[in-house]
């Protein structure tokens, strides 16, 4: 059979909720930090008692309009909130204030890279809205009798960012969401922390077969809190839709949970039970007009953005795409390289080392750079000595292995452990003659024409210095060996 990309078009729309970094909350003065003892950041007003008047928090709005500029958005002047109302435990209003009508913005977009080619995904809207609380189910504190409710959460501020139905692949999808995350972060509007709830997505799918124009009917899927489990349980969408249609089946408009565990999707609510959420202009809040001038304001705020930046280090460093796109990835990330190439003026040779061996240290403990135990400084200083020839590459990864176990300099571990790299000749060649004389099967063989045994020797002399001679010199003084004997 087919498979089922190529029998279905995939069309995939995402709804991504990030939280605003602001100290205090949308609507009251309420700390937003999160870990509190449950109820500890409440007062009246996000506990919604009666009487009570929201005033909007300014900072709130500005992170949202920078969020909006940085993803290309025209921010709208007039904008209005209005009242979602549904039944909830964790709502305490009966109501979530958000936008409708008149969002914060609209139009923009987002460039993405997959498969290689760079794709365009426009922004339908952001728009502006309160968290709501958390339900805590008793069972996992011991009382499977009792349900709980944690409003720390309530009123902190969000911004909603619509995308249009054009990721047409689970793995465009989650190129759109890094990029976006990386936005945001890199506009220091949001922490992105996706485990804190911060960075959180919806993810709407429908399938529709090549060449038709009208959309399937699509299924929305919440409770997406990593971008592994975006990719699967889209991916697990798609097949359980195709399976529908193949079948002559429809698709049933509804909401969908992912399970981790199962990695399944599975019915919440269908439409017909979907709320009608008789949204109308928030009563409490006056409408908000946002002047140019403001908007410039933020605009000239906005740091060199992940885009930019790749382009920059493209041209200014000659790195490849791949090494570009990895570094910009973070902004600390960016700048730890950028303080390298300060330091020392070969940019390849600190990307090399930054992605590879360093990346590598700090992922097997689930460390950012910030926290790395080499500063730019050590690393740099490393390289020198590499570029030096005080040390070969190989033995530097060791000398970088230590660096991050005891934080010493790299200087201090090659004289202690006397790393320092074999360039005397006749050092060289007492030990290539040492290996010839211990390998006469294999010396053999050479002779007789078996030349990949060039390879073996290499290693063993490269072995028997403990790794520290100058492997260009042992490469070239082999040669001149083997040839003559
Ligand atoms: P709702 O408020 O019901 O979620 P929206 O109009 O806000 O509806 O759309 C939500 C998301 O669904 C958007 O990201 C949009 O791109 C996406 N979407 C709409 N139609 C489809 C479809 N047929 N297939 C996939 N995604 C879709
Ligand atoms: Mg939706
Ligand atoms: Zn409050």
């Amino acid at each position: 059979m087919m498979d089922t990309q190529s029998r279905y078009e995939v069309v995939i729309g995402l709804e991504v909720h990030c939280q605003l970094n602001t100290r205090t909350k949308i609507f009251c003065s309420c700390s937003t930090e999160f870990g509190k003892e449950p109820n500890e950041n409440t007062c009246p007003i996000c506990l919604g008692m009666p009487g009570v008047l929201p005033v909007l928090n300014k900072v709130a709005l500005e992170y949202a309009i920078k969020a909006s500029l940085a993803t290309h958005c025209e921010v709208q002047a007039l904008n209005r909130f209005a009242r979602k109302n549904y039944f909830y435990p964790d709502l305490p209003k009966g109501y979530q204030i958000s936008q409708f009508e008149l969002p914060l913005a609209r139009h923009g977009y987002i460039k993405i890279r997959a498969n290689g080619e760079q794709k365009t995904i426009n922004l339908t809207r952001i728009h502006m809205e309160e968290d709501a609380g958390k339900s805590i189910h008793g069972e996992n504190l011991g009382h499977p009798d009792k349900s709980y409710v944690d409003f720390n959460r309530t009123g902190v501020p969000l911004v909603e960012i619509v995308s249009e139905p054009e990721m047409r692949s689970s793995e465009e999808a989650r190129q759109y969401l890094m990029e976006l995350k990386s936005i945001l972060e890199y506009s220091e509007v949001s922490d992105c922390n996706m485990e804190e709830g911060s960075f959180r997505c919806d993810a709407n799918v429908s399938l529709r077969p090549f060449g038709q124009k009208e959309f399937g009917t699509r299924t929305e899927l919440k409770n997406l809190n990593s971008f592994k489990f975006v990719q699967k349980a889209i991916d697990y969408e798609v097949e359980r839709q195709a399976q529908l249609l193949d079948q002559g089946d429809s698709v049933t408009q509804e909401t969908r949970l992912y399970d981790s565990n199962k990695n399944i999707t599975y019915s919440m609510r269908s439409k017909e039970e979907a709320h009608d959420y008789r949204y109308f202009p928030e009563p409490d809040l006056v409408p908000v007009v946002i002047d140019s001038e403001w908007i410039e304001k933020v605009r000239q705020s906005l740091p060199e953005l992940p885009e930019q930046k790749r382009e920059r280090f493209l041209k200014d460093f000659g790195l490849p795409e791949f090494d570009a796109e990895v570094l910009t990835a973070s902004r600390p990330l960016a700048n730890y390289f950028e303080q390298c190439t300060g330091l020392f003026d070969k940019p390849k040779i600190i990307s090399n080392w930054v992605m590879g061996e360093l990346l590598k240290e700090l992922n097997n403990e689930n460390r950012s750079i910030e926290d790395s135990p080499i500063s730019p400084e050590m690393l740099t200083d490393m390289l020198k000595l590499i570029d030096k020839g005080t040390i070969n590459g190989k033995i530097a990864k060791s000398v970088l292995e230590e660096m991050y176990q005891t934080g010493k300099p790299a200087e201090a571990i090659v004289k202690e452990k006397g790393l320092t790299q074999i360039t005397d000749d006749s050092a060289i060649e007492k030990i290539i003659d040492e290996v010839l004389a211990n390998n006469p099967n294999q010396l053999n063989d050479f002779k007789n024409g078996k030349e990949k045994l060039f390879g073996f020797f290499v290693g063993q002399v490269m072995k028997a210095s403990k790794g520290q001679a100058n492997p260009a010199q042992v490469n070239q003084m082999l040669k001149e060996k083997l040839n003559a004997s």
